[in-house]
């Protein structure tokens, strides 16, 4: 066994919770427990300008959601913490200062105003944006003067610009950059929060990270962690960079294109054992072909060998196909209660209804007892076989089944009833039939409707399908519906034959 790994995933609470969060969660996740070391969960909020409130608790909340708990973080506690950023300000003044005494850092006292122009000027020299280094050779009197006078300062990495930076990558090899193009990064701001360089670098190496594991994106920053492990003669953690996500358009994963919130995706009905699979596939593959595997699976024969680099592209229509697979692995009460805890939790939110669908299923179910009532559960479970095949998402469910919730399915036009080259005298005499015939039977099932009605098809002189289209808008309001026969059994007799005999008023 390799040795035990600690592995963080580091967000930083700015906005809704992202699924590129989800994405690195999983895999330092599977590093961390199939080599028994710990995960780590750690807020990066020292960004107060693009802080957001709630952020932190979406972020827990949703990991909680896709079942990739972790060892320690901010909620949780653990022997490493504070687990927020910004309550370890402290912690980063402290080491910034011994930068600073080991001639590792620089104060820079450069205003705003002459670091614009610094970077107009490069610009119109088309020379690489970066600090020009004015400050990298204050005398001390001077720094002591500006400091006596208060003049406000930022703290800079002394970058040896006369040697190569280079790590190796764990996924991808040596990576390797010449000084003279990585700039003097500021590590402390002049509002005393620490960069994200610096915060991260000082944190991993507190809280024992072993092991990196971030999106590809932060690549051109490592060089500057690894002076700073350098710079504090700290042990340098293994770097692994997995490969971004993508839009279809191989474009970085953003809102424009494709939906980033982890809520999003949960509001929607995607199952989390489905979006964590799908998520899987974006920098890994089992070892055989198969493309659906659970989070057990995927522990229990785990192999950093089969992780990869190429660009994932982040496909909906892909994790919605997913998705249906793993609504079809669950037993039927099984998804009868998911369906419900979706609903419920939906409501809880407030969310948006669907236009389609929603209104009716939450009528039907306050007018039943509500999300917790027996009768509700019953029914759904009954629904199963006719659904649990035809759903991808569990908020396909309600436009669905809407037919199974409605008082009253009018609202459909003559045009949607009546097939082509046919008419409505011709649709309302088999509305009639199918009515009367409907009537007759003694036993309502599914097996004694369907002989019924295909039993109408010769003498009507009409194809099957015709008459299935006619009884099936009528009885469900639409021409998409869950299969017919079984449907009429499951809405029962009088409510069939009443929406049949309100058809006959259709006019055109
Ligand atoms: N706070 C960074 C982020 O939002 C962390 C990057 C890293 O893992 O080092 O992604």
């Amino acid at each position: 066994m390799p040795a035990p790994l600690v592995t963080r995933v580091a967000p930083s609470p700015t906005g809704d919770p992202h699924v590129g969060t989800a994405y690195m969660a999983l895999f330092n996740y599977c590093l961390a427990k199939t080599t028994g070391g710990r995960f780590i969960l750690r807020v990066e909020d020292t960004d107060r300008t693009r802080y957001q409130e709630d952020s932190e608790r979406q972020i827990t909340e949703s990991l909680t959601w896709l079942g990739l708990p972790y060892d320690e973080g901010p909620d949780v506690g653990g022997p490493n913490g504070p687990y927020r950023q910004s309550e370890r300000t402290d912690i980063y003044r402290a080491h910034v200062q011994e930068l600073v005494d080991g001639e590792k850092a620089y104060r820079c006292f450069c205003t705003a105003e002459r670091l614009q122009e610094m970077r107009h000027a490069q610009r119109a020299r088309k020379m690489p944006p970066g600090y020009d280094g004015l400050c990298r050779g204050l005398l001390p009197e001077e720094i002591e003067k500006r400091l006596a006078d208060g003049v406000p300062y930022v703290v800079r990495l002394r970058v040896p610009k006369d040697r190569k930076v280079g790590f190796e990558d764990a996924l991808r090899g040596k990576v390797e950059i010449d000084g003279k193009e990585i700039d003097d990064q500021v590590l402390l701001k002049s509002d005393g929060y620490p960069t994200y360089h610096l915060a991260n670098v000082v944190d991993d190496h507190m809280m024992e990270v072993n092991e990196v594991v971030r999106a590809e994106e932060w690549i051109t920053s490592t060089p500057k962690h690894v002076l700073l492990y350098e710079a504090f003669g700290w042990t340098m953690p293994t770097f692994r960079h997995m490969p971004l996500l993508r839009n279809k358009d191989k474009s970085k994963i953003s809102k424009r294109k494709n939906p980033t919130s982890l809520l999003w995706y949960k509001d929607h009905g995607y199952l989390p054992e489905a979006l964590v699979n799908f998520l899987a596939l974006m920098g890994y593959s089992g070892p055989d072909d198969n493309e659906i595997f659970s989070l057990e699976q995927m522990l229990a024969d785990f192999d950093t060998s089969r992780m990869s680099t190429s660009g994932p592209v982040f496909d909906m229509d892909k994790l919605g196909w997913l998705n249906g697979e793993y609504i079809r692995m669950d037993s039927e009460e099984a998804l009868a209660d998911r369906l419900i805890a979706h609903w419920a939790y939906r409501a809880s939110i407030g969310a948006e209804p669907n236009p389609e669908g929603d209104g009716p299923l939450y009528d039907w179910i306050f007018a039943n007892g509500g999300f917790a009532s027996e009768t509700v559960k019953a029914f759904i479970l009954k629904t199963m076989p006719l659904m649990q095949t035809r759903i991808k998402t569990l908020e396909e469910y309600a436009p669905l089944g809407r037919c199974f919730f409605l008082d009253d399915v009018a609202g459909f036009s003559a045009e949607d009833i009546t097939p082509k080259k046919r008419d409505l005298d011709g649709v309302k005499a088999v509305l009639k039939a199918t009515h009367d015939a409907l009537a007759e039977l003694t036993i309502f099932d599914t097996a004694s409707i369907e002989t019924c009605l295909r039993g109408l098809v010769e003498p009507l002189e009409w194809k099957a399908r015709e008459v299935f289209q006619v009884a099936r808008v009528a009885v469900t309001g639409s021409k998409i519906s869950p299969p017919l026969f079984e449907s009429m059994e499951l809405i029962g007799r009088d409510e069939t034959l009443a929406r049949l005999d309100a058809a006959l008023a259709l006019e055109a």
